[in-house]
């Protein structure tokens, strides 16, 4: 029986990826290659490149490969991209999210796990956030995967699926033997930019907002690595095939760190100094965004591995200087800053 990755060839799912091969499990990737890259799925595993909408292809795939489970990844995750392009998102995010689960329940499959967001609290939640949180996501991005979460739950209602909701914080860092990571020139998340800036990559870095309500006014978020992420889903499918019920959880560590932290741990482990500029505050950035991160534990047995700031920090780093090292990918590095 096989897992189906969409988004395979990405970010977080390249991670997923190894995290079930590393276990022995058998996989195929399905990935339009829009933002993914081919080279971050391992050659011994099986790529399908086409759209997660695309009924047939998903029909053949299952039978094909006996798909018993899905992992859903594929997406589109800028926020502030969301706001310039709301139909683009939902179309992306949510209509295709709902074509797959209708093809999916129709091929026989019975367990999904989906990527969604703590953008799905909004502005000003609760912190820590839990789970019962009110959800009023600000951008169209959270909106549109608060609204794949809604027809998730209303397909197992409907349908013999069982569904594992994980709402990532702030995702970061590499595979510790750099086997993956970020290879996106365009990232704009903290961590990424940070090392980019320690290493030379970029001239420096902004920090966006100085005057917030915070301990050193600069943004608080629960910064989680990449490997204990995939983990989680593990976890999730392990719990989804011992026959648990539905669930939506928060995935992160259940504390945070500010910017001028996360610059100061980027400093300190990469022993170099960057500029860095202070910028006014972006519009639509929540302060805080620290999970309550007690149901997931609870509920799936996760124990993260790699909870401490300087270990993302420094898998990021390796990773950054060890991908771009290659003089090959220069150039695009140089126009994803563009
Ligand atoms: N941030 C920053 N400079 C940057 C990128 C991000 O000061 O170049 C801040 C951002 O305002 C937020 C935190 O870092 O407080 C995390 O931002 P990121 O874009 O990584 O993730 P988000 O939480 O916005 O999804």
């Amino acid at each position: 029986m096989t897992v189906l990755i969409t988004g395979g060839a990405g970010y977080i799912g390249s991670h997923m990826v190894l995290a079930l091969r590393d276990a022995g499990e058998p996989i195929v990737v399905l990935d339009d290659l829009s933002t993914g890259f081919r080279e971050a799925v391992p050659a011994d595993v099986p790529l399908v490149v086409g759209d997660v909408a695309d009924r047939a292809l998903v029909m053949k795939t299952v039978a094909a490969h006996n798909v018993e489970a899905v992992v859903h990844f594929a997406a589109r995750i800028s926020a502030p991209e969301s706001v310039r392009d709301p139909f683009g998102y939902y179309a992306a995010n949510t209509a295709k999210t709902s074509a797959l689960l209708e093809a999916l329940t129709a091929a026989g499959v019975r367990r999904v796990i989906f990527s969604s967001t703590a953008a799905v609290y909004g502005l000003a939640p609760p912190t820590p956030t839990s789970e019962t949180a009110p959800t009023d996501p600000a951008s169209p991005y959270g909106a549109s995967k608060l609204m794949s979460e809604r027809i998730l739950r209303d397909g197992a209602a409907a349908h013999d699926l069982a569904y594992v909701v994980l709402r990532y914080f702030n995702v970061a860092g590499a595979d510790h033997r750099l086997r993956a990571g970020q290879r996106s020139p365009g990232a704009s998340n903290l961590i990424t930019l940070a090392t980019r800036a320690a290493l030379g990559l970029n001239e420096g870095l902004s920090i966006f907002g100085t005057d917030l309500p915070t301990p050193d006014g600069t943004g608080v978020r629960d910064y989680i690595h990449v490997s204990d992420l995939a983990e989680a889903h593990v976890a999730a499918l392990r719990h989804l095939r011992a026959g648990g019920d539905s669930q939506t959880l928060n995935c992160g560590y259940g504390w945070g760190y500010s910017v001028r932290e996360v610059v100061e741990a980027v400093r300190r482990v990469s022993e170099r100094n960057f500029p860095v500029a202070e910028k006014p505050r972006r519009a639509g950035d929540p302060y805080v965004s620290v999970a309550d991160a007690s149901l997931i534990r609870e509920t799936l047995g996760w124990r993260p591995k790699r909870a401490d700031l300087d270990l993302i920090v420094g898998d990021a780093l390796r990773w950054e200087e060890f991908w771009w090292t290659n003089e090959a990918r220069r150039p695009r590095l140089a126009r994803g800053r563009a």
